[in-house]
């Protein structure tokens, strides 16, 4: 069992410890040993849809956003609509997760247009939306409550297409009005949780890591791991998120 890891702009997008959950997914799987390949995915370089089972894709400031945006459309937009059809999983974190939506409005009004493989759209709001944050995951979720920090001005506003990953409990989630966190739509999936989010919540990682390898075996499962460290981390990370 081999799982591949296409990493998408590891240096433009990865703020707050993003970078984290590459390695999470690394070490869950070598655990396991289930081998891994991290590919870095850079500006310019192009994708090969058939060869990458999970996209990781973090968070980034707007300046940044405006050149990866570009790139994307330029380099890697067919090669990723292609990744969802063969059923890769595509995990997005922040900037990244607002440019899988259809755009991004800036505070200045310009639009940096996203891929549209989530039917999400974000407008920049004169508030920042900043601290921690801890919701109630959708049912088909294995982690009841999925925590994390959040750091972003952009509401984004969700599509009928698109579910939310989970329902606020603290914090602000997609907007800081609706009490929705996040987007599910096929096999991509964005949120506004930094952290490194996937370290705090070992069972959304596994689901993560799951659904990815299922693309190649279907009734794929995972073995258990002796979790005990993760599940006191994530109960302290639940616990502190009570105490802005
Ligand atoms: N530019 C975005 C916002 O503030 C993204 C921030 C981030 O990725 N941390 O809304």
């Amino acid at each position: 069992m081999k799982l591949t890891i296409g990493w998408l702009y590891p240096k433009q997008m990865s703020t707050y410890g993003d970078r984290g959950n590459v390695l999470t997914i690394f070490k869950r799987c070598e655990w396991r040993n289930i081998k891994v390949d991290v590919l870095e995915i850079d500006l310019k370089e192009r994708i090969d849809p058939k060869s990458i089972d999970f996209y990781f894709f973090g968070g980034g400031q707007d300046v940044a956003q405006v050149e990866v945006s570009n790139d994307l459309h330029k380099y890697k937009k067919e090669a990723l609509f292609e990744a969802v059809k063969l059923k890769a999983t595509i995990f997005s974190i922040c900037g990244g997760y607002q440019l899988l939506g259809k755009y991004y409005k800036t505070f200045e009004s310009s639009e940096i247009p996203g891929l549209g493989l989530l039917d999400a759209f974000t407008v920049a709001g004169d508030k920042r939306m900043i601290g921690n944050i801890m919701i109630e995951a959708n049912s088909s979720i294995p982690e009841k409550n999925i925590v994390g920090f959040e750091n972003h001005s952009g509401k984004t506003y969700l599509g009928k297409n698109a579910v939310a990953l989970g329902r606020v409990v603290i914090g602000n989630g997609n907007n800081g009005e609706d009490r929705t966190e996040g987007a599910m739509q096929d096999n991509v999936i964005g949120c506004y949780l930094h952290g490194p989010v996937l370290a705090k919540n070992p069972k959304f990682a596994d689901y993560l890591i799951e659904k990815a390898l299922s693309r190649k075996n279907k009734d794929f499962k995972l073995k258990k791991l002796d979790d005990s460290l993760e599940k006191a981390t994530h109960e302290t990370a639940i616990e502190r998120s009570h105490n802005p």
